[in-house]
């Protein structure tokens, strides 16, 4: 039976997953499927786990990063240092970058790319933010860690021209990450090799 016709609790579960990046049909019907075979308990942590990331996570009041009370746990280490913003486009991408263990500055998380045939321009992102954040002062150097995609490069000269009348140093990553690659995927190497290599941009 197709998952369309589905219908009840059953028929909810299969369209919900649906609705999800990368799950087809076929993948929605399997794991509602498992849901209704493994204990209870199992099924409604799942659902538990997703009640809690709506509730209780909410966006930095600073850089954007998700964060569980005002401040994210990076804005809110006060051995962070303050001076380096590293832009990203997203979460996960600062999640990536933390995860090398070499980048001891604070982010700016924009909330996307520049996407003009998808009708995402500045206003969409958080990128008037950041420029307040590099006029308020006391920053020495933004680094450029978008995507090496052509949306992603995009948003990067965007930007840079936008803070180029505040004489912030930018640089951005090396090429370390391969063109037309996704930071989230990029291993652990890859990334510490690209934050190394940074250049003026
Ligand atoms: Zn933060």
């Amino acid at each position: 039976m197709a998952a369309t016709e589905a219908n009840g609790a059953l028929g909810r579960v299969i369209q919900e997953f649906g609705r999800l990046p990368g799950i087809g049909p076929k993948t929605a019907e399997r794991l509602a499927h498992h849901l209704l075979v493994v204990e209870k308990s199992q099924a409604l942590a799942l659902a538990e786990a997703i009640r809690a990331l709506k509730e209780n996570i909410h966006l930095c009041r600073e850089c954007f990063n998700v964060a569980e009370g005002e401040h994210c746990a990076v804005c809110a280490d006060a051995r962070r240092d303050v001076t380096i913003i590293c832009v990203v486009e997203q979460t996960r991408d600062l999640m990536a970058l933390e995860k090398t263990g070499m980048y001891r500055g604070v982010y700016h998380v924009l909330g996307g790319r520049l996407a003009p045939l998808e009708n995402i321009g500045p206003e969409q992102l958080t990128v008037d933010h950041l420029l307040r954040r590099v006029q308020k002062g006391g920053v020495q150097e933004i680094i450029m860690a978008t995507n090496p995609t052509l949306e992603g490069d995009g948003t990067a000269l965007y930007i840079s021209s936008l803070l180029g009348p505040t004489g912030v140093k930018i640089t951005r990553l090396a090429r370390g990450l391969p063109s037309g690659s996704q930071m989230e995927f990029a291993n652990k190497e890859m990334l510490a090799d690209a934050l190394e290599g940074r250049r003026g941009f």
